[in-house]
């Protein structure tokens, strides 16, 4: 018997899988698709460039222990994430800073100067309870209109009203020239690739890998001790209570013949088309090569679940889901979509280790 069965191959299921292996215990991971990584996978395309397929993935995380631990898997690319978003005919920095003001009404203004600009302009909401009361109380209601209202209902098919704070309060703003999308203190990639890193992680005697398998194929062919599931909690019950939304993206990845398409890793179209991004990989991965692929993201209903839309009602489902997975003995759920949590790499990583400590804690008691 096998002690832990782990279904999916991405950051949640493949830390969970290396630190246990590395505890001694023996691990079956399992993933549907034929590839480990899970939404971090990275390979090189038909033109030898080295792509995202599920979309642009750039490490950044404030932790310094998530930062040491992934270090044991791969070197790094120090790396500055930039991006820039076309608002009325001009291509300016986002998040909103002192150039993009500047350059969007032709003012000269120095810090103080914009603080007072957006001061003149922020709404005092009564609380700030949505992603629109997060921006228009920062910057006012034309700015969140050129920049959010229109990106947020196509990314998620949902007005910005309609969506959690915590979703548009990703994106800071700021009244210096700093044009970093993130301001962590560990921000870079994985020099030769995430799927690397995932190679190195996994490469562990007690670590078996089943791919292209579902749960469902194995579930009742391999004998475990404990299960660890990072696919869609809904799912593993049966949609008992409903099924949890989810947002999915299309993505179209393209080769071009020229050496650079765009200036920034990364181009924002709040209000033209019905893709949000384009993303140029070479710029995230310092690759050298004549041509270059790109890859547009046109968001879903439909498809496979990305994100995890933060609002009232879904936690309200997914708080059943959680109630349920809580009295449901040896099954332990874990990762953005075993959790339902809008989570970034490092946070499921954090939440995996976390998870490790409870489960070898678990068995320190037992055998206590
Ligand atoms: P996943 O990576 O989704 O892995 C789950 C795995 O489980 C999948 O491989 C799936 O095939 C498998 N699976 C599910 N159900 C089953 C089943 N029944 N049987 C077998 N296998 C199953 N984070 C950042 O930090 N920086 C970024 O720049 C960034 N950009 C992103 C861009 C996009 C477009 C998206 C969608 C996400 C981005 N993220 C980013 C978030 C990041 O992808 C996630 O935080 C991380 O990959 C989640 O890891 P996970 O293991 O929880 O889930
Ligand atoms: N957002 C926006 N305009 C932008 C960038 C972001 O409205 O130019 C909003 C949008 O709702 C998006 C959210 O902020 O979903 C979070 O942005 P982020 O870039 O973190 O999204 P992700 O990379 O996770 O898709």
């Amino acid at each position: 018997m096998v002690d832990y069965v782990i279904v999916g191959a991405g950051f949640a299921g493949s830390v969970l899988a290396e630190r246990l292996a590395s505890y001694g215990k023996t691990v079956v991971l399992v993933d549907a698709r034929n590839h480990i990584g899970g939404n971090a996978y990275d390979h090189y395309d038909d033109a030898g460039i080295l792509v995202h397929r599920y979309g642009p993935h750039i490490f950044h995380t404030n932790s310094e222990e998530i930062f040491r631990y992934l270090s044991r898997f791969t070197k790094w690319r120090p790396y500055q994430h930039r991006v820039r978003a076309v608002v009325d005919g001009q291509t300016v920095p986002i998040p909103i800073n002192l150039d993009t003001i500047n350059s969007l009404y032709g003012l000269s203004l120095d810090s103080n100067g914009m603080t007072e600009f957006l001061a003149k302009r922020a709404e005092k909401p009564l609380a700030i309870t949505t992603s629109e009361d997060v921006i228009v109380s920062k910057v006012g209601r034309e700015l969140y209109e050129k920049f959010f209202r229109n990106y947020t209902r196509k990314q998620w098919g949902l007005d910005p009203s309609e969506l959690d704070a915590s979703v548009t309060a990703r994106v800071p703003t700021r009244t210096n020239r700093d044009d970093r999308y993130f301001s962590d203190a560990f921000q870079s990639m994985p020099l030769h690739g995430f799927t690397r890193m995932f190679e190195n992680m996994l490469d562990h005697p007690r670590i078996k890998i089943v791919l292209n398998t579902s749960f469902r194929e194995v579930a009742g062919h391999i004998a475990y001790k404990e299960l660890i599931f990072t696919g869609p909690i809904d799912a593993f019950f049966n949609y008992r209570f409903g099924k949890l939304p989810y947002r999915s993206i299309e993505f179209e990845h393209q080769t071009c013949d020229q050496e650079v398409f765009q200036e920034t890793p990364v181009v924002n179209y709040p209000n033209d088309y019905l893709y949000t991004r384009v993303t140029e990989f070479k710029h995230l991965t310092g690759q050298k090569h004549p041509k270059t692929s790109i890859v547009y993201e046109y968001p879903t209903a439909e498809g496979d679940p990305y994100y995890p839309i933060p609002r009232a009602e879904n936690a309200n489902l997914y708080r059943q889901y959680k109630e349920l997975a809580a009295c449901t003995p040896n099954v332990h759920f874990v990762g953005r979509l075993g959790t339902y949590k809008y989570y970034n790499m490092d946070q499921v990583v954090g939440q995996a280790l976390t998870t490790f400590r409870h489960l070898t804690a678990q068995t320190k008691a037992q055998v206590a």
